[in-house]
């Protein structure tokens, strides 16, 4: 698809920051697991905090087949750097979705200005793809929501200041595993604990264990006008979470095509370039079919997401596909690479260690899968 006027603006302007801004410090930032803080403020001027808020609230209000391609350019330099407004922008998205107009005027600026930056806690030690066993309990006290429970691997969670927490609320929350879930916007000022978790790969950015001790919260920071709507609310977010990570995908995939398509033409082997050799060839050749695969489907799904239609189908078959190209592509990668693809002299290494977080995050791709196979006999009815 060619960009229109406004996109190729951006895409210029992400391009540039990309080059100047991101790519020579990478490899430092990655190794010593810095957060990268001056990135993120020329994210915030850049306005990519706001990047999916409407401009009513001070947003871009890019569409999603924009943003995904922003993201994808992003991800294929570092994907770290998309971690810094990816999950920010599912909260975003839940406060602009379902938010009182009050919570909307109150907060959509900041989050779009980056003055409050963060995430979603939804995952606890002992559940992420069953969200419905949470157990962190929000108990209402007169005006305030009393929070206890732990979160695990929340992304920005120790840099940010803001959280989107999934937590059970009111009478059920003790017997009924699938009722009474509420979405609630936490400000770290309010009291929680954020303890930063050790990873093989997405270094820079932060992820952390949140605790939540008798954190008092406004009841006004409720998402939604009444409680128990939480988990279709996040989920609801997660298609553009997911599109996102199949944008992610896209990105990874191509650069390791990329690197190994000028490698393979490089390196020689019995007197001529590996990418003469047929067994090179064939793993190029399917490389190349991936990552114009996973370009179609997230297409394909951010266009229906744009167009207003419900599309996890869509979005859980980009997400599996382009997150799967992205750990092949970043496994042949390596192999392409020999030894050299073992070396931190190269990216591929940082690819190989990222690359499999894509297959985790937003929905595990076995949950993607079960997914699309409900939407496909729910559309398809006999
Ligand atoms: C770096 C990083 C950043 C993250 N950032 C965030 C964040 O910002 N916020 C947040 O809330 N979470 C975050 N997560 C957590 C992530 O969303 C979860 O790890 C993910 O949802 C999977 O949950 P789990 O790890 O508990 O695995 P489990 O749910 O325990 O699953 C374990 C395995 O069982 C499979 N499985 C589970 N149920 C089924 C089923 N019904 N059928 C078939 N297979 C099944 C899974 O696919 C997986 O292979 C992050 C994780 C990482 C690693």
């Amino acid at each position: 698809m060619t960009p229109n006027e406004d996109e190729a603006v951006i895409f210029d302007a992400v391009d540039q920051f990309l080059e100047r801004d991101v790519r020579p410090y990478v490899r430092a930032l990655e190794a010593a697991d810095e957060y990268p803080a001056e990135i993120a403020d020329k994210i915030a001027a850049m306005g990519l905090f706001g990047a999916t808020i409407s401009e009513d609230y001070g947003g871009l209000g890019l569409s999603a087949q924009t943003y995904s391609k922003i993201v994808e350019k992003v991800a294929a330099v570092w994907m770290s750097v998309s971690g810094l407004f990816n999950s920010h922008l599912i909260m975003c998205m839940a406060v602009e979705r379902f938010g009182s107009d009050e919570m909307k005027t109150t907060y959509l600026p900041k989050f779009a200005s980056g003055e409050l930056r963060g995430g979603i806690a939804l995952t606890e030690p002992d559940c992420g793809t069953d969200l419905q066993g949470v157990r962190t309990r929000a108990e209402m006290d007169c005006d305030v929501y009393v929070v206890n429970g732990t979160k695990m691997w929340c992304t920005n969670a120790l840099n940010g200041n803001v959280l989107a927490v999934l937590a059970k609320t009111g009478q059920t929350q003790k017997s009924v595993r699938n009722k009474g879930m509420s979405l609630l916007l936490v400000e770290k000022e309010m009291g929680y604990k954020a303890t930063k978790l050790k990873k093989l790969g997405y270094r820079g950015i932060d992820t952390a264990e949140v605790q939540f001790d008798d954190v008092r919260v406004p009841v006004a920071n409720l998402i939604g006008p009444e409680e128990g709507k939480g988990l279709s609310q996040i989920l609801a977010g997660l298609e553009l979470g997911r599109i996102n990570v199949a944008a992610r995908g896209v990105g990874m995939a191509r650069v390791c095509l990329e690197e190994s398509l000028a490698y393979a033409q490089s390196r020689k082997t019995f007197g001529k370039p590996i990418s003469e050799h047929q067994t090179i060839q064939i793993k190029l050749a399917d490389m190349a079919t991936k990552v114009e695969a996973a370009r179609l489907l997230t297409e394909q799904a951010a266009a229906a997401y744009d167009r207003g239609e419900r599309c996890d189908l869509e979005a859980g078959m980009a997400k599996l596909v382009a997150t799967e190209a992205a750990l092949d592509n970043a496994t042949e990668a390596m192999r392409i690479h020999g030894a050299y693809g073992y070396s931190p002299e190269f990216n591929i290494e940082r690819y190989y260690r990222d690359a499999p977080l894509l297959c985790i995050g937003e929905g595990t791709n076995e949950l993607q899968r079960l997914i699309i196979a409900k939407q496909l006999v729910d559309r398809n009815p006999v």
